[in-house]
């Protein structure tokens, strides 16, 4: 067994739909099962600023061994295409995102396959939902989500998360 965390995010459609369809689409596959999902977070857009608030989740699983990262990045691109993405400009909208952020405590540095996500020690929409669900949780080089949270600039109101 390994565990998981996915980032779940959209900003087009109906975002909450979106996110709860692609975790109903994870949960559905044999070898998968869900440990844990955070709540669903307002997230100001980073980048392009001109566009709609993003929602955004982060979901823990258990994936059984035959589970390779390469077969869950294909999985993850499939349940875009077929919850509807449509190619377009990066960090621009996006109807569904779907990342890994880790896979147990592999390193992999590959352009196609990078994990740890190289987002994830810097964006506040990850790691807060990642704090909600796993705490404790250490990464692969010793940080801990809380200290990387610590060093980043941005407000969290309620379920709104502000960073520019
Ligand atoms: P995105 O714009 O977020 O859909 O990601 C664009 C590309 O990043 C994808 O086609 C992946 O091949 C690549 N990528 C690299 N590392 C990761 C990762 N940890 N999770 C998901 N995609 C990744």
């Amino acid at each position: 067994m390994q565990d998981i965390y996915i980032s779940l995010g959209s900003n087009q459609g109906v975002p909450t739909v979106n996110l709860d369809r692609a975790v109903l689409a994870l949960c559905d596959k044999p070898g998968l099962t869900l440990i844990r999902k955070s709540s669903q977070y307002q997230t100001e857009p980073q980048e392009f600023k001109n566009q709609p608030w993003f929602t955004n989740q982060v979901v823990w699983m258990s994936a059984d061994k035959y589970w390779t990262p390469e077969d869950l990045l294909s999985l993850l691109k499939k349940i875009e295409t077929d919850l509807g993405r449509v190619p377009g400009p990066r960090y621009g909208p996006r109807l569904i995102d779907l990342d890994i952020l880790l896979f147990g405590n592999l390193i992999h540095r590959e352009k196609r396959l990078i994990l740890p996500h190289p987002g994830l020690a810097k964006r506040a929409f990850i790691l807060i939902p990642l704090l909600e669900i796993s705490p404790e949780l250490a990464l692969p080089d010793g940080s801990n989500v809380k200290e990387l949270l610590n060093n980043l600039d941005f407000t969290l109101q309620e379920y709104s998360i502000f960073q520019t």
